[in-house]
């Protein structure tokens, strides 16, 4: 691919606050981005020279977009992978292309794609009716976690096990749609890689970002994460794995397990910009947000090099009117409503 040329248009799937701040990127690099997704008054639409307020799937309102758009890209996974094809049919180049989502958007198809890229993950067990819950939670040992294969997010679509619960409740709760049973993981700590790979195929990763999760949202993110050099560099090269055989452009992030012994089970990947790289702004020479956008036009990678020991928190729903501390680095979402659980903005310190 030859570099997008200064100026281009970047179409982004997806009007969340990734968007908004993968805009606020791609400006400073000199493009303009166009936005299409549902949202009324979204975070991302209102910093974009242009928005298209719609769904993904909507044929008249991705022909609008693909003439906007001189590259198209996402800031959300859960895009129907429909909505790319046909933008390729409408001869759009789609920077991650639609192998990425298909795998990243079911987590059957995630682990089974990392074991054969030979990164572990957890024991599963695939779940399409009550009878196939019934047979894994006999050969569980220890607790787990169903979860939908699809959809999920933030601890949504999850239902985790105790003993003597009843299938068929269990299985209820979650709609009886697919999901995957899990083994619970004892790990000793969560750590997620975020790297990206350029439409060259240069690849480069921030240091791996230690993650505590707080009712399944991830609370805050710290680095250096506090594990042996040696565990950090496998996930980083497991991370490279991954992408590698992915043929992902962009930016991916990568979540494991740290185990007790220094071993690592890929939990998840996200094939975007990533909550847990917030803190790469502010401590990197690139952050995240940069490196997408360079990675997906074709550009030079950024050097990732971190800058200071740094800290991430997640403001939640009324956590934004909080008192700032001297030195705090905060973002804000621009979101109208403060709900409970709202992912609103976040914090980066110096540490
Ligand atoms: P997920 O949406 O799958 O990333 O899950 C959100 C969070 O729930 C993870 O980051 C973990 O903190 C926790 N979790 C998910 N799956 C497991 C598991 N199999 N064992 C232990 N904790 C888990």
């Amino acid at each position: 691919m030859t570099a997008l040329p200064l100026g281009s248009t970047i179409g982004i799937l997806g009007d969340g606050q990734l968007g908004r701040m993968l805009a606020g990127a791609a400006a400073r690099l000199g493009f303009d981005v166009v936005i299409l997704g549902p949202g009324d008054h979204s975070p991302a639409s209102r910093v974009a020279a242009h928005a298209i307020q719609a769904d993904y799937t909507d044929k008249d309102a991705l022909a609008e977009f693909s003439v906007r758009s001189d590259l198209v890209t996402l800031e959300f996974e859960n895009v129907p992978v429909s909505a790319l094809n046909m933008l390729l049919d409408m001869g759009a180049t789609v920077h991650p292309g639609p192998k990425s989502l298909e795998i990243c958007q079911d987590r059957h198809f995630e682990k089974s794609f990392a074991r054969e890229t030979g990164v572990p993950t957890a024991d599963y067990w695939v779940v399409d009716s009550v009878d196939d819950l019934r047979a894994a939670m006999r050969e569980l040992q220890g607790g787990g976690i169903l979860k939908t294969r699809r959809d999920g997010y933030d601890g949504h679509g999850q239902r985790r096990l105790k003993s003597g619960d009843d299938p068929i409740t269990v299985y209820g709760d979650l709609d009886g749609v697919p999901c995957i049973l899990e083994a619970m993981v004892p790990f000793a700590g969560e750590v997620s890689v975020v790297l990206a790979r350029s439409a060259t195929g240069e690849i480069k990763a921030y240091d791996p970002a230690e993650n505590v999760h707080t009712n399944g949202i991830l609370h805050t993110s710290r680095v250096p994460a506090r594990f042996d050099e040696a565990v950090l560099k496998s996930a980083q090269s497991a991370a490279t794995q991954l992408i590698t055989a992915l043929g992902h452009v962009g930016v991916l992030a990568c979540e494991f397990f740290v185990l007790e012994d220094g071993g690592l089970l890929l939990n998840e990947m996200a094939p975007r910009v990533h909550n847990s790289g917030h803190w790469t702004p502010e401590a990197c020479l690139t952050g995240q947000f940069e490196q997408h956008i360079r990675a997906i036009a074709g550009w030079p990678l950024g050097p990732t090099d971190r800058l200071f020991d740094a800290e991430m928190e997640n403001l939640l729903g009324e956590d934004i009117y909080k008192p700032l501390a001297p030195g705090d680095m905060v973002t804000l979402y621009g979101k109208r409503e403060a709900r409970a659980g709202r992912k609103m903005g976040h914090v980066v310190r110096k540490t």
